[in-house]
């Protein structure tokens, strides 16, 4: 992957994400739903966040400071060795909140350092509920509690069985199909996956590029050989 097509895709992921945030805004306004993401509010946070890969290479663009590499190292160091212990993505998924940590891209305010850099995954998670909600695993709720909950959303407006709009997900799935159609017709393949992962090796530019100028088989050996090879941290998009 040369120059020219890092910078095509970091290009087309900031245009996607522009993009993203006005329909957000016009949905917002026609929806009339009451929406209580804000300010300092980071519990959302804590859950699992997947990127396209242009999304990366644009967060990695920009460039990031001495203690958000670090902070990215350390959690990619959780992250791979949580999913060694792994056998399945349910697994995975139950246990990361407590085996990785929160995302290492927010703040100790609960705020994100990297706001105008986030990716459509966080950008299209809204709460219909109170951010305490964000922070709750249902599966640790009381019986009675998970069901007053769940009875308690709108099926109407919310990706159920969350509390979290489903019309903004929806729309930022469109626009990540997107991202991988460009990265097919530029790479032959797409890359998505864990938003720390795909930003670690977005800094590895020169590995990564040749890695992706090879093809699948070459990404995978070298996904394989950083410990990344496992279908629920990285997916590759072979058309
Ligand atoms: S990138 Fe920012 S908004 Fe997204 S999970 Fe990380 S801290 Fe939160």
């Amino acid at each position: 992957m040369n120059d020219t097509t890092v910078q095509a895709l970091t290009e087309l992921a900031r245009a996607r994400q522009a993009e993203l945030d006005e329909r957000i805004a016009a949905w917002r306004t026609a929806a009339g739903i009451r929406l209580w993401c804000g300010p300092g509010c980071g519990n959302c946070c804590t859950l699992t966040v997947n990127a396209t890969l242009p999304e990366a290479l644009a967060i990695a663009a920009a460039g990031l400071d001495d203690d958000l590499c670090r902070r990215l190292d350390a959690t990619v160091a959780a992250l791979l060795g949580h999913a060694r212990q792994c056998g399945d993505a349910r697994a995975f998924l139950a246990g990361y909140r407590q085996a990785v940590g929160p995302c290492p891209f927010l703040d100790g305010t609960g705020n994100c350092r990297i706001y105008p850099r986030r990716p459509l995954a966080c950008r299209a998670l809204l709460a219909t509920r109170p951010p305490d909600w964000c922070g709750v695993n249902l599966a640790e709720l009381p019986a009675f509690e998970r069901d007053a909950f769940l009875a308690g959303l709108d099926r109407t407006a919310v990706a159920f069985p969350t509390h979290y709009a489903a019309a903004p997900q929806s729309m930022a799935g469109d626009f990540e199909r997107g991202l991988v159609l460009a990265m097919i017709r530029h790479l032959g393949f797409g890359v998505t996956g864990s938003l720390p992962l795909l930003a670690w090796l977005a800094g590895r530019r020169e590995e990564l590029s040749a890695a992706l100028a090879a093809g699948p088989e070459a990404c995978s050996a070298f996904l394989a050989a950083h410990g990344a090879h496992s279908p629920f941290l990285v997916q590759l998009h072979i058309p």
